[in-house]
């Protein structure tokens, strides 16, 4: 997408009401006046290193991250069977960096399937008979998965790095069966960046390396338009006790009785499920 259709064009809710927020260094970041997400202008040639040198890849990182994130793997587990009512069927994940995730769902017999442009990634999550494509597009030329309809699509903490979320996400309505459910986690902090007046270095903080912070209308918004009703969505805040490690652990329990949990908590998880007829 070029610089100066981001500069003015929503990525999120599919309107031209971006205005210009703030300038860091090369980086741009516009606020959307309609839905309230902000976008922050990265490089192709950006994102190429972030996906070739990001510490999720490492491959001597993989067991700490692995052992780190099994209760958080087992708490979205847990959340498509909530939200499906489904023990058992396919799954995509998008952005599945090793496969951890799918390692959960193919221990409780669901058929696996990952998206992870990172080769390293890839080549493992084939070696564990996961059936794994660098792009959705790859998977949906593949002949013998032509046709898949999948029970659950989860974005773990990937669709703020992608350019086009719309298109993506309509991509996925579509291979959808009726009543499965796609899983987004992402964050909300651009309530942070207020603190820009004070401190320099908060852009960098807020957004990391990702170019989307989603607004919850923004996510609402976008669930529409990509075909899902506004009542199959369902957006809520994770509980904090999901970080057992780490000293957050308190803090997100104090939002939480202050009922702040929802903008302030450490992700957002939105279940946007496909109506059966
Ligand atoms: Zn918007």
């Amino acid at each position: 997408m070029s610089e100066e259709i981001k500069k003015y064009h929503c990525s999120v809710c599919d309107t031209d009401s971006l205005t210009l927020l703030k300038h860091t260094g090369d980086a741009k970041i516009y606020k959307c006046l309609k839905c309230g997400s902000t976008i922050k202008t990265t490089s192709p040639e950006e994102d190429q290193v972030r996906i070739s040198t990001a510490d999720y890849v490492k491959q001597e990182l993989r067991d700490e991250y692995s052992r780190k994130r099994k209760n958080y793997h087992q708490y979205i587990y847990d959340l498509i069977f909530k939200f499906s009512g489904k023990r058992h069927g396919s799954v995509l994940d998008i952005g599945a960096n090793y496969g951890q995730l799918l390692e959960i769902f193919q221990k409780n017999g669901w058929e696996t399937f990952g998206i992870e442009p990172n080769v390293k990634c890839l080549t493992q999550m084939k070696e564990n008979d996961i059936s794994a494509y660098a792009q959705i597009d790859d998977l949906m030329d593949d002949e013998n998965y032509r046709n898949k309809a999948f029970d659950a699509i989860t974005f773990i903490d990937v669709l703020y790095y992608i350019d086009d979320p719309i298109k993506l996400l309509t991509k996925c309505y579509n291979i959808l069966k009726p009543g499965g459910i796609i899983l987004l986690r992402t964050y909300h902090r651009s309530y942070l960046l207020f603190l820009r007046f004070f401190f320099k270095n908060i852009v960098n903080l807020v957004y990391g390396d990702s170019k989307i912070d989603f607004s919850i209308k923004g996510l609402f918004l976008l669930g529409q338009i990509t075909g899902f009703k506004k009542d199959n969505i369902t957006i809520f805040s994770e509980p904090g006790y999901i970080r057992k490690e780490g000293g957050l652990r308190l803090i997100y329990d104090i939002f939480r009785i202050f009922r702040l949990n929802n903008i302030l908590g450490p992700g957002i998880i939105t279940i946007m499920k496909k109506s059966n007829s």
